[in-house]
């Protein structure tokens, strides 16, 4: 898979997704993804994109302000 924004080579890798909005912070650990080499762009293949949407809208129904997650055992 090429990078979509400069053509580098992504790779797989892990990386932390973090999304703050509303007053709701979600970070989610060790997200398996796909990594540029060059630019470092991240990207997410379909079901780890559906596991992420999944997983942020019940951290915030927690109504915590801050939630850490991480990815391998929050799916599991
Ligand atoms: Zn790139």
């Amino acid at each position: 898979m090429k990078c979509f924004r400069c053509k580098g080579e992504m790779r797989p890798g892990v990386t932390t997704f973090v999304t703050d909005k509303d007053d709701c912070c979600i970070v989610i650990r060790r997200v398996p993804c796909l990594q540029c080499d060059a630019c470092g762009e991240v990207a997410f293949n379909g079901e780890v994109a559906e596991n992420l949407e999944r997983l942020v809208k019940a951290a915030r129904q927690t109504l915590t302000e801050v939630a850490v997650l991480k990815y391998p055992e929050a799916v599991a």
